[in-house]
This record gives structure tokens, sequence and C-alpha cells, in this order.
């Protein structure tokens, strides 16, 4: 087999939204050139003869992994997608949990053995694939089986990185480059089981009392 058993990525299908929300078209460059390189990168894992464990309903790495970073750009996604893209029954679903969620918890983004906000999932999420055997419970196969782990192409996890530096005001060539060398972006990223995710949920209450968002 020469192909991952799935589709070739598209870009998020947000475009009509990025006049109103120029960071969005950010964020929509760099899961492209990220899901580009997870698809490459398991096409020639799939050609050495590995067979990619992920699948829907497989979910225990939600859990297992504890420290998952997200860059501000990405929590900027998160809230818009979670307020403006998801469907009502499940904001009203997210909110309970949200609501209960304490740091160092798992993500609370995991319902139904399902991400509930899979296209807006941090780069770490998107990055983490593992071949041959899915994980077992409380497994990260990071440190149990790396060699089972997807190593992302290094050319597009910078195209990925490099795509979010003009929220940070890096803007030009030279300063971008700089910004990679120097790991930048990493000193922005909080750890997505420690954001005070109530804070999200305080802003989905209007949806529950039927007030709207704009109100
Ligand atoms: S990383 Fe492991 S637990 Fe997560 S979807 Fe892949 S095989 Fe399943
Ligand atoms: S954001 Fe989604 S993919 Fe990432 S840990 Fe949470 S539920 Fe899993």
């Amino acid at each position: 087999m020469n192909q991952p058993n799935y589709p070739p990525p598209r870009p998020l299908p947000y475009q009509a939204n990025v006049e109103e929300l120029p960071w969005l078209s950010l964020l929509i460059d760099s899961y492209y050139s990220a899901d580009q390189g997870i698809y490459e990168g398991i096409r020639r894992a799939t050609q050495q003869g590995q067979q990619l464990a992920c699948a829907k309903g497989c979910a225990h790495c939600c859990r297992s992994h504890t420290t998952i970073p997200v860059y501000p750009l990405e929590l900027v996604g998160i809230y818009w997608y979670v307020l403006k893209q998801m469907s009502p029954s499940l904001q009203e679903r997210l909110q309970a949990v949200l609501q209960q969620h304490q740091a160092r918890q798992p993500c609370p983004f995991l319902l139904d053995e399902a991400c509930s906000i899979h296209p807006m999932r941090p780069l770490a999420c998107r990055h983490f694939n593992v071949f041959n055997t899915p994980c077992a419970p409380g497994e990260d196969a990071f440190y149990s089986r790396r060699h089972d782990v997807l190593k992302p192409l290094k050319k597009f996890q910078n195209a990925a990185l490099e795509a979010m530096l003009p929220y940070h005001g890096i803007k030009h060539a030279a300063e971008k480059r700089q910004a990679l060398k120097q790991g930048t972006l990493h000193s922005f990223a909080m750890v997505l089981q420690e954001i005070p995710w109530i804070k999200l949920s305080e802003r989905m209450r209007p949806i529950k009392e039927g007030l709207g968002w704009d109100t």
C-alpha cells in the first residue's frame, strides 16, 4: 500500500471568515502545512511497511498525555471554533465538562472518544500518530515505543510554526528564520491541561440561557 488509508489533507474550510478574522488565515496555513507533512510522513512510513494504528474512536492518547502544548494562536482558534462553529448540543455538553475541568486533568475536549474540536486540535495533537499497534490504556507511546511514533517532517513542521509567527508581529523573513532557530514560539506555549477552561465555559453561558453570543 503506497498511500495512507485516508484522503490527502485540505485547508480548513473557513476561507469565508478570513476577511473578518485575519488571524484565521494564519491558522489555516499553519494547520494545512502540518497536515500535509503528516500525510507525507505517514505515506512514507506506509511504503516502508508500517501500518497507522490511529483511528476514530481510539483515544487513550488524549487521556495519557498531560502536557500538550498550545500556542496562543491555537487558543484563539479553539475559542472561535467552540463559540462560533460548534453545534449548540455539543456546546452544551462541552460546557458542562469545561466548568468542571481542573488543571492537570486530561484534555476536556474528548467527548464520546472523539475530539470535539478536531479541525482545530493543536499541532501537538495533529503530529502525534502511532504505527502498528494502538496504544494501550495509559500508554504514552512516545516513551514506551518511540520507534512506532511518527517523526514529523522538519520542512512541514517549520512551515506550520512559521505561519503562526506574524500573529506575534514577526513578519519579515530574517526575523522568522531567527525566531524559528531560537524556538521563540515555544516560549509562548501554554499547557492545554492547565489552561483555565472555565473562562471559555463562561463565554458559552449565553447560549445555554438562550441569549446568543453577541448580546
Ligand atoms: S496515538 Fe495511540 S491512542 Fe491515540 S489514536 Fe493513535 S493509536 Fe490510538
Ligand atoms: S485536543 Fe482533541 S486530539 Fe488533542 S488531546 Fe484533546 S481531545 Fe485529544
